[in-house]
This record gives structure tokens, C-alpha cells and sequence, in this order.
């Protein structure tokens, strides 16, 4: 065990006893640190850091991380009160004389890992929650992105106290060192892979975990479908981050017979978004890393060598880490893009004859963290919901399930474990701990030992009327 972990780690426990509930205040103060730092201290250098890592356009970067980590602070900090003040629940009569209530409290200590994609949002959106619940926290972002990495631990160490907040940075071998202390709750952002072996080391000290995973994210476009506004939401939402978004549609489910319509109308859209040559567009960002951009290349390839037809992009360049968005028709349903998440702008495309077709097709499948319906039929958009599962479903658009504060975010099994975002992520940082306060002389004493023909009398009439 490194020793620098193990002497933060005690500090925030320490500072988790002494302090006891961390109050409202200090949690605001705390909130509102981080919030100057994106909004102001540090905007330009997190635009910068997501050049480089991501080559995320300017306007990508404010709107999908420094728009949303603001937004999730505000949202915060405006409910705050409510969310803290003890809730009063109903005691059953047979208890007469007691009130019952619960109240939030922190869970102490607890671990995020982020990875990459969104390495801002994905690290500072689950840290808001985790303050707002009035937690210590050690963080460990991801190593794929160093550059955002390193802005993260340098806004982290210059507004936070190492017993309030602290980062580590490091890949695989960080991650298994932190993960052997015994941390309150982990939190958890990536592959459903990692996500087994994050729960394994939970185990060992039973943990609460919250798993924020991935996985395939279907689209279905039916008949009833507005083609041409599905098709310039489904282009926008796989194109954004380059694809690289846990919620990004990850495969179509398209209807037969208006599959050729729907498909021009995604070429017209990236031509519109990116012109003739997306490579030179400054509005299209790069693939992370060569191991990503290699793994993505070869789900073409692959895709294309067992059949697949390519409808647009398929242009690739190992040296700037670019793919441009990319349609396939006709795919193997063994090919590896039908098979794994994506995780790029890869968009393969499944032609399906009846709605319980593609239903079926969806179930064989892991359930998934978003599930997308483009359909003007009522009664469509209620069967797919009724017969399927996923973590969050969005009707006539794609990705903005997101952005609503106000809704749990995650996935089911496979694609996550927990819920976080506004109320859901607060929950996620706290204990429920029930509060019941003896008032007057309780009935149940009158049940207690010896036992009598009175007390057996008493028991039943409490068991039929109560
Ligand atoms: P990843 O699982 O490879 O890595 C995530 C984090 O885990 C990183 O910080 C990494 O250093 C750490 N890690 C890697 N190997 C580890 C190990 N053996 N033990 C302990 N820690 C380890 O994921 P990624 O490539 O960074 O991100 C892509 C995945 O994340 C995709 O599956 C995507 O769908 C998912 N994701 C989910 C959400 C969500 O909110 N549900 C958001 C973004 C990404």
C-alpha cells in the first residue's frame, strides 16, 4: 500500500469523525470554490487541456463540460436545504406513541475513478454530489487524458483541503492501490469490465458502490418517424466528442422500408455539420488515444471486410487519431461493431421488418444505458418501452437525457449500478438513516415477556388489525 494513500486516507477519516455532519455552510463554501475555479479560475486552462487530450472544439468543451458541471452546482446548491432537512414519515399505529423521520447523512470517505471522455464533467459532476452529501474525497482520474488530469489536480489542490478533497494521479496500479483501503462508497465512471473489478474490491470491505457503465445504446426509427429530424439529432449525437459518449446511439434499428430515405438524410446532416471533408472541419474532434483510434479502425475493417457497406465516412488518419463519421449497412451481425460498445463515430445499421422483431433483437442483447425511440406512434413508443429495459429512454432525440438535473441517471446491470445527477446523486453519497423517538409509553411494551394468555390475545388482534 503506497503511503501517501494511507495518510490521506486516515486524515479524511479523521476529519469525517471530528467534523461529524459537515454542515450546510461549509459544504456551500465548498461548492462554491469549485464553481469559481470551472466558471472563472480555470476556464481557459480546461478549454486548453481538452484541446489537447480530445481536440474538443471550444464550443463542445463549455457545453458539455463546463456547462453541465456549473449546472449540476447550481442545481445543488438551489435544493440544498431541502435535501438535507430530516423528512418526516408516517409511524404505524401500533406503535403509538413514537414519530418516525430520516435524515441524509455522508458516507464518509469515499473514492471517484473517472475515465476520459468527458474528463471534467465525468470527475467534477460526481465530486459536486459527493460534497453536497457532505463527504471527504479522493479522486483518481483517468490517465488516458493527462492533460485534463493535471488541471483537475491543480484546481483541486489550491481550493480544497487535502482532508476535504484530494487527487491522485496514475493508471491501473493507482486505481488497485486505492481500491484496497476501505472507502465508505465508490463511486465508479467507465467500461463494464473494469466495473466487476471495482465491485470485487468493494466487496472486501463491503462498500456501497455506485457504476457508472456503458455499453450498447440501441435507436429504433419507426415508419411513423419525422426521417429527417431523427436523422440531424442521431448525426449530432454520434458525432459529438467523436462518438466517444457512454450515452451516444451505439446502433440503429431502422424500419425496411424507409431505411434508403433515412440514410440520405444522415449524409445530407454531416455534410451540413462538417462540409464534404470532415477532417478540416473545426466543429469535429479526434479520437483519444492510438489504442482507441486502432480499436476503431478496426471495427471498420472489420465491418467492411465481412460484408458491411460503407453509406458515408469510412476515412480515417492514424496520425491525427481522425475517423469521420461513419455509416454501415448491411453489417454481419457477428462483426465486432454489433458485437462490443463502440465507442467512436461508428453508426452500424439493422434493418427490421416488425416492431417485436426489433424488440427481440434489442433483448438479446445486455441491457443498455440509454435506448432511443424516433416514432410518432403512441402505441409503438409504449410497446418498446413496456417490453424492454435500459437505464434511460428518450423519445424523439438522442444524448439531452443528460443535461435534466432533475432525472436519475444510470444504467441497469451490465450498463451500471446506482443512480447519480441533482437529488439521485446526493442519494447516491448518503445514508438514509431512519430516527424513531419514543414519546409516551409505547403499546409494544405491552407485548413484552412473560408471556400471557393476555399478550397472545394482544398479538393476534395486533396481527389482524394493524
Ligand atoms: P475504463 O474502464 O478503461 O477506465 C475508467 C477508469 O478506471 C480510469 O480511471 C482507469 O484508470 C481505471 N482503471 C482501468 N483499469 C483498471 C483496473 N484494472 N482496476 C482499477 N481501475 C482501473 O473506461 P474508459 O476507457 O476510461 O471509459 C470508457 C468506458 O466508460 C465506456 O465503456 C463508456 O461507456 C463508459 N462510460 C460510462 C459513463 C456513464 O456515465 N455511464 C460515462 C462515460 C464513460
Amino acid at each position: 500500500m503506497d503511503k501517501q494513500f494511507l495518510e490521506c486516507f486516515k486524515k479524511q477519516k479523521q476529519h469525517q469523525e471530528k467534523v461529524g455532519q459537515i454542515s450546510y455552510n461549509q459544504r456551500i463554501r465548498m461548492l462554491n470554490a469549485l464553481h469559481r475555479a470551472v466558471e472563472h479560475t480555470y476556464r481557459k486552462d480546461i478549454i486548453e487541456a481538452l484541446a489537447t487530450d480530445l481536440g474538443k472544439p471550444k464550443v463542445e468543451a463549455e457545453l458539455t463540460e463546463i456547462f453541465q458541471i456549473i449546472g449540476t452546482i447550481k442545481h445543488a446548491k438551489s435544493n440544498l436545504h431541502k435535501w438535507m432537512r430530516p423528512k418526516k414519515v408516517a409511524t404505524p399505529l401500533a406503535m403509538l406513541g413514537a414519530s418516525s423521520s430520516y435524515i441524509h447523512e455522508p458516507k464518509g470517505v469515499c473514492l471517484i475513478i473517472s475515465p476520459w471522455n468527458f474528463p471534467f464533467n465525468l470527475t467534477f459532476g460526481p465530486l459536486a454530489s459527493a460534497i453536497t452529501a457532505g463527504n471527504s474525497v479522493i479522486i483518481k482520474p483517468s490517465e488516458v487524458t493527462p492533460r485534463s488530469s493535471e488541471v483537475m489536480g491543480d484546481i483541486v489542490k489550491t481550493i480544497f483541503k487535502e482532508e476535504e478533497v484530494s487527487l491522485f494521479q496514475g493508471a491501473v496500479e493507482t486505481s488497485t492501490a486505492l481500491l484496497e483501503l476501505p472507502f465508505n462508497h465508490i463511486f465508479f465512471t467507465g467500461s463494464p469490465a473494469i466495473g466487476k473489478i471495482v465491485m470485487t474490491a468493494a466487496a472486501k470491505h463491503l462498500a456501497s458502490v455506485t457504476l457508472e457503465l456503458g455499453g450498447k445504446s440501441p435507436t429504433i426509427i419507426d415508419s411513423t418517424a419525422n426521417l429527417d429530424a431523427a436523422a440531424k439529432k442521431l448525426m449530432w449525437a454520434k458525432s459529438l466528442n467523436c462518438g466517444q459518449i457512454c450515452v451516444a446511439p451505439d446502433y440503429i434499428l431502422v424500419e425496411e422500408g424507409i431505411k434508403d430515405k433515412f440514410l440520405k438524410s444522415c449524409k445530407k446532416w454531416l455534410v451540413t455539420f462538417f462540409g464534404e471533408d470532415s477532417k478540416s472541419s473545426e466543429s469535429y474532434g479526434r479520437i483519444v488515444s492510438d489504442k482507441h483510434y486502432k480499436r476503431l479502425e478496426q471495427h471498420i475493417e472489420n465491418a467492411v471486410s465481412s460484408g458491411g457497406k460503407l453509406i458515408a465516412g469510412g476515412q480515417v488518419d492514424a496520425a491525427s487519431r481522425f475517423i469521420a463519421p461513419t455509416l454501415i449497412d448491411n453489417v454481419d451481425p457477428e462483426a465486432s461493431v454489433l458485437k462490443d460498445e463502440i465507442f467512436g463515430p461508428i453508426l452500424p445499421i439493422v434493418t427490421y421488418r416488425s416492431l417485436d422483431d426489433a424488440i427481440s433483437y434489442i433483448n438479446t442483447k445486455e441491457r443498455p444505458l440509454a435506448l432511443y425511440i424516433y416514432s410518432r406512434s403512441k402505441a409503438n413508443i409504449k410497446t418498446i418501452i413496456k417490453n424492454t429495459k435500459a437505464g434511460g429512454t428518450v423519445v424523439n432525440n438522442s444524448n439531452i437525457q443528460f443535461g435534466n438535473h432533475e432525472l436519475p441517471f444510470g444504467g441497469i446491470n451490465n450498463s451500471g449500478v446506482g443512480k447519480s445527477h441533482g437529488f439521485f446523486g446526493f442519494e447516491a453519497f448518503s445514508n438514509k438513516r431512519a430516527l424513531m423517538k419514543q414519546h409516551t409509553f409505547g403499546v409494544t411494551e405491552m407485548l413484552f415477556p412473560p408471556y400471557t394468555g393476555f399478550t397472545e390475545a394482544l398479538t393476534k388482534f395486533a396481527v389482524k388489525w394493524f
